[in-house]
């Protein structure tokens, strides 16, 4: 192996290791804290990642809505 295509390998290694790490911050929840619409409680909802809106349902008055 050359040291051109050793060095072409390491890079890619690098860049593949990165593209992993930034996969995996994507894919931690993200945590919103909603005010019901109903009964204005806080609600603490867990999104998954990639959306923006959330279903949840309303701890303290159980109604259904959705949370940007
Ligand atoms: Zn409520």
């Amino acid at each position: 192996m050359s040291k051109e295509a050793m060095r072409a390998e390491a890079e890619r290694l690098i860049k593949e290791a990165m593209e992993k790490k930034a996969v995996a911050v994507k894919r931690v929840d993200t945590r919103i804290e909603a005010k019901c619409g109903k009964c204005g409680a806080p609600n603490k909802i867990t999104a998954a990642p990639g959306k923006t809106r959330v279903e949840y349902t309303c701890k303290e008055c159980g109604h259904k809505q959705r949370a940007l």
